[in-house]
């Protein structure tokens, strides 16, 4: 059999979760798997190499960001096959430069285009534990680049399909998917499967336990994960195309604090204006995600969108620059505003579900500002100093926990 086993940053945090880690892929090898491992950086370090850089610099290049923040996948894999060797197993750390990870040229962002697997297979015939850097690729100016915050769980995941892996095995500090983030929701309870769909809605509404474009390539190229924790060895939650069990109403509420609400205030009310903003926002290459639209009054309207933080000084820097063309009054921004989702496959077939989502935060007296909705989630946009309380209150009025 062949595992791709990834494990995240508190995983490898210290030189004793190294070890930890080094010993439970040793345990597969030995039983005679070919085994490749895919590693996050340590602990905290992508956070404080990116604390580091705006030291020198308030807006550091993203070309000059990448190459810094790949150093610390590239410290644990090194570690790692240190610790392994310390092991009696040989292993050998790969960057993906080594490896060859090819990616679009977007730095920060960039998407996975193919994988060389020569050299891995190379090294797994040879008898070797394969140790792959997560997060990075490489471009086509040879520059290095990484896959976004969250990126290592899609490095696994391509690799598991580009090396059609029997078992892909995402290692994390939670024993697998749960109705909510169990660091905010006390009573969430974990998942023991879940579908890609479902899966893949609970991460792009802030479930950061899978990076979504990992729950993407594992649908596209369907391979099953398995998330599970790397401090036991609890069975975790497995995340397949069906599950084979009757689709719930509601199967989990996700939080995102990483957004913003930008309100453009006082645009004419005349066909093409939501076109020419939007228009706009793309050709910064910045993605929005929640759209309100007032209804005109005296001639003019307010366009409300949301995005994620890290990019609101540059959605407000595309819109006052095209001012001409777009003709608005004002813009409104807010950063303390949080959303909430609810993520469920039978939503669609069920009227009612929208409703006592909403009940459940009137109850708390929870004020909604925006909401949109698909066949299977309800997001809502609220005052981010409710979130907790309102993911609370949506999985209990639900019954996620029983
Ligand atoms: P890693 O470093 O292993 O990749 P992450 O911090 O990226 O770990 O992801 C694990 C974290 O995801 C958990 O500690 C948990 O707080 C958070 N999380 C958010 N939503 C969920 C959820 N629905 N189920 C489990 N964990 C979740
Ligand atoms: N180290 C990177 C990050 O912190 C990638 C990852 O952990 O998946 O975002
Ligand atoms: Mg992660």
């Amino acid at each position: 059999m062949l595992i791709v086993k990834k494990f995240g940053g508190t995983s490898v945090g210290s030189p004793e979760r190294i070890m930890n880690v080094a010993i439970r892929c040793v345990e597969d090898f030995k039983k005679g798997h070919d085994v490749v491992v895919v590693l996050s950086a340590m602990g905290k370090t992508t956070d404080e190499l990116i604390a580091l850089a705006h030291k020198v610099n308030p807006k550091p290049q993203k070309r000059e960001l990448d190459m810094l923040m790949t150093t610390g996948e590239q410290v644990s894999v090194a570690m790692m096959a240190m610790a392994m060797d310390s092991l009696g197993v040989r292993a050998i750390s790969l960057n993906a430069f080594q490896v060859a990870m090819h990616t679009t040229s977007q730095y920060g962002s960039a998407r996975l285009k193919r994988i060389d697997s020569e050299r891995i297979h190379h090294e797994l015939e040879d008898r070797k534990i394969v140790i792959v850097t997560g997060f990075q690729g490489i471009n086509k100016y040879d520059d290095l680049t990484t896959l976004g915050r969250g990126g290592s769980d899609t490095t696994a995941v391509a690799l598991a399909a580009a090396l059609h892996a029997d078992a892909c095995e995402i290692y994390t500090d939670v024993d697998g998917v749960y109705t909510a983030d169990p660091r905010i929701v006390k009573s969430a309870k974990k998942m023991p499967v879940i579908t890609y769909d479902e899966m893949l809605e609970l991460a792009t509404l802030g479930a950061g336990v899978l990076h979504n474009r990992s729950v993407e390539m594992a649908k596209k190229y369907g391979v099953t994960l398995v998330v599970r924790s790397s401090l036991n060895y609890s069975e975790g939650t497995v995340v397949k195309e069906d599950t084979g069990v009757e689709k719930l109403l509601v199967s989990g509420v996700a939080v995102d604090k990483d957004a913003d609400r930008v309100s453009v205030i006082g645009l004419k009310d005349q066909p093409g204006i939501a076109f020419r903003l939007f228009d706009t926002l793309a050709k910064a290459n910045i993605n929005v995600d929640m759209i309100l639209q007032s209804i005109g009054r005296d001639g003019t309207k307010d366009i409300s969108f949301t995005c994620d933080d890290g990019v609101m000084d540059d959605a407000i820097k595309a819109i006052e620059g095209a001012k001409g063309r777009l003709q608005y009054k004002g813009i409104d921004t807010r950063a303390d505003v949080a959303k909430v989702s609810i993520v469920g496959a039978g939503m669609m077939t069920n009227p009612g579900v929208a409703a006592k989502m909403f009940e459940a935060l009137y109850n708390e007296d929870i004020n909604i500002s925006m909401i949109s909705t698909s066949e299977i989630r309800v997001t809502v946009l609220i005052d981010e100093k409710d979130a907790e309380r309102a993911a609370t209150a949506v999985h209990d009025a639900f019954k996620l926990s029983d």
